[in-house]
């Protein structure tokens, strides 16, 4: 921390809060504002949020519910009103309550009864017509009033330290007539009205926005400089021929990816693409289709995968693909016999391997490619930034194609992803791709037991999916139990235990069971989620299904109905959060990826859906990339325009140019 001086009890904020800075503190924005003022009170307000203030004019009544529970009442008068007033449990403070005292309410109000069922109070009056408090998320050792009022401390000392500097140039905020930061950060904390706090958001917003399309427009130049790209020529009659064979026809948008992919691959520049599509979508044979159009022009490809299964399982298909073609393909994970791996390792280094297809163990440093010219990055919000960053160095100057299974609407995807090229596929290759998703409030598959049997019974197979087995917390399926209690109640079960503690073998010994059938249950912690293909396994199961993000569970249940069958899958979750209840309500009935997303991002914020930061935390604090995409289009081109100006605004590049330094250091 700063310099800032701190009383302990403050310190003790700062520690439980995990703050590191001024500025973590001052960016830990209210989560809503208790808006305060004198309502008069009449029929139109019944059944809704009201606010009163006057003094205490009856005595307190305080009483005990249950061993917990205690209800207070009391009335307030004030000039022109009466009113009863109900608090439930606000037992640590009813000491302050007492006739004759003042005091502003917050609640519910029900004109009948002319009682206001309070939601949250506070002892005094309103120094102003109205009033907003902010509302904090925190944690209970912390108090409202006192955790207000330690930001407000620490506000004004930056303030008169000068701390509070704007990052959007003068210009811009002449443009957008925007307030300054040290008028928005207090707007923010406390507004005096709706307009303030609209101003301080607008700002604020803006200013997120605005940062973070200057670090994507940093990012691609930091791609971009010093390496010059030799011209690559690609042999078209190969790549038509081999495209003409397949036993299926490309779908037009893996056309057009194709298309522009193969572009970018004989372009100036190397290629910096993101191959964005739904799970099932078919991006991995424009994939390989982008390997094959590399390797025609003399250049060796490498494929990463974030898993040994997904590693092997694409390798086995880019085999059977490249059949008949006179391609040296190899595989390369870590797991492999070491006198194996020396021999792969060797020829690559030698140009004797063509394409290569691995995990992580592609970016070991041992491992040294002849001319590598296309590195691919199968599900890469799965990887690091350095890990990306480290196969990129594997060749000079290389082309990469980023792939990712969690797409987001193609507008908004050009506008975000700066530091990127995007190709989508929307369409699905098959139309009638048909997982029918059942949701059901509870951890038991008691309900669809009969179905289960029935289906093993047709010599399908049943994905089980629970969350890991390390997180411990007990109110959680284990998946040792359900192991045992499938293969007890539901009959046929033939069970298999699949988790990331097994080694790579052992895992695969499973796998390959699963595939012929020897086991026709597989249980699994979320292992599987990537890219498996099981071509009679239709059915999933996920037991606490609240655990998982909806881009995950979409992309879990994304194994099945791949081949055109009926798909079944069970969310199964007993938690009573609302939240959650609606979230899996809606996947429920949803099923196209980029509504899901959508949603997500309405919701929750970006979080590791833009796979730009490992973390896992969103880089919008305040910003929504759904509402506020306005505001986030502005800001895109503004930062073009400012990388057009270099040298007028080298201040806010600058200040980025660090954040992005830290970045780097910190990630992984
Ligand atoms: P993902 O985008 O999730 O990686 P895949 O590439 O694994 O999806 O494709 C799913 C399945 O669809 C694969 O079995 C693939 O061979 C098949 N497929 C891909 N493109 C087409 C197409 N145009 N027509 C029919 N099937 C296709
Ligand atoms: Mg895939």
């Amino acid at each position: 921390m700063e310099k800032i001086k701190l009383t302990k009890k403050r310190k003790e904020i700062v520690d439980i809060m995990n703050f590191s800075s001024i500025d973590d503190i001052l960016r830990y924005y209210p989560y809503r504002y208790d808006h305060y003022q004198n309502d008069c009170l009449k029929m139109e307000l019944h059944d809704q949020k009201v606010s009163i203030s006057g003094k205490i004019s009856s005595i307190v009544l305080v009483e005990k519910l249950s061993h917990k529970a205690m209800k207070t009442s009391f009335y307030i008068t004030n000039k022109t009103q009466s009113v009863k007033i109900i608090m439930f449990n606000h037992f640590a403070n009813t000491r302050f309550l007492f006739e004759g005292a003042n005091i502003v309410v917050i609640g519910k109000y029900n004109y009948f009864k002319n009682e206001i069922v309070v939601s949250n109070f506070f002892m005094g009056t309103l120094d102003n017509e109205e009033e907003f408090i902010p509302v904090y998320s925190l944690p209970t050792a912390i108090k409202d009033q006192t955790y207000r009022k330690f930001v407000l401390y620490v506000y004004e000392y930056a303030c008169n330290n000068n701390l509070l500097i704007d990052t959007i140039p003068d210009d811009l905020i002449k443009k957008y007539k925007l307030i300054s930061l040290k008028e928005a950060l207090y707007a923010i904390h406390h507004p005096n009205s709706d307009e303030n706090l609209h101003q301080a958001k607008r700002y604020l917003k803006y200013e997120e926005f605005l940062n973070f399309c200057i670090l994507g427009n940093l990012k691609r130049k930091s791609i971009q400089v010093n390496k010059s790209k030799r011209a690559k020529k690609i042999n078209y009659p190969l790549v038509r021929n081999f495209i003409n064979s397949l036993p299926f026809t490309l779908t037009d948008d893996q056309k057009q990816a194709v298309k522009e992919i193969c572009n970018d691959i004989e372009g100036k520049h190397h290629m910096s693409r993101l191959l964005q599509g739904d799970v099932g979508s078919g991006k991995t044979i424009v994939s390989f289709i982008a390997l094959l159009a590399n390797y025609s022009s003399f250049y060796q490809g490498a494929l990463m995968a974030p898993t040994d299964i997904l590693a092997r399982q694409h390798y086995q298909s880019i085999l059977s693909f490249f059949k008949n073609m006179n391609i040296k393909i190899a595989l390369l994970v870590s797991d492999m016999p070491s006198k194996e791996k020396k021999e792969v390792i060797e020829q690559l280094k030698d140009g004797d391997i063509d394409i290569i297809i691995g995990t992580h163990a592609l970016i070991q440093p041992n491992v040294v490619f002849n001319n590598l010219g296309l590195a691919i990055i199968d599900e890469q919000h799965r990887f690091g930034v350095k890990q990306r960053i480290a196969l990129k160095e594997k060749g000079e100057g290389i082309d990469i194609l980023y792939m990712s299974a969690t797409p987001i609407p193609r507008t908004l995807a050009s506008t975000l992803y700066l530091d990127m090229d995007v190709s989508t596929i929307q369409c699905y290759p098959y139309i009638n791709r048909q997982v029918t998703t059942y949701y059901f409030k509870e951890n038991s598959i008691k309900k669809a037991s009969l179905f289960i049997e029935q289906y093993l019974l047709s010599r399908q197979k049943v994905y089980v999916v629970c969350p890991s087995i390390e997180e411990e917390a007990s109110n959680l399926v284990n998946v040792y139990e359900i192991t045992t209690s499938w293969e007890k109640k539901i009959k046929n079960a033939k069970v298999g235990l699949l988790h990331g503690k097994l080694s790579n073998d052992e895992k695969q010994t499973i796998m390959t069971k699963f595939v012929n059938g020897e086991i026709n249950v597989l249980v699994s912690t979320t292992v599987i989620e990537v890219g498996i293909n099981v071509f009679d396994a239709n059915m999933m199961v996920i037991y606490n299904a609240e655990r998982f993000g909806l881009a995950q569970i979409h992309q879990l249940r994304g194994r099945i109905a791949r081949d055109g069958k009926a798909g079944y899958c069970y969310l199964l979750s007993n938690s009573d959060d609302e939240e959650v209840n609606s979230r899996l309500s809606f996947i429920a009935t949803c099923n196209d990826g980029f509504k899901i997303s959508e949603y997500d991002l309405k919701r929750r914020g970006a979080g590791d859906l833009l796979g730009i930061q490992q973390s896992g935390k969103s880089p919008f604090y305040i910003a929504n990339l759904i509402d506020d995409f306005n505001i986030l289009k502005a800001a895109s081109n503004d930062a073009s325009f400012i990388f057009a100006n270099e040298e007028k605004y080298e201040s806010i590049i600058n200040t980025n140019k660090k954040v992005l330094e830290k970045a780097m250091t910190y990630i992984d």
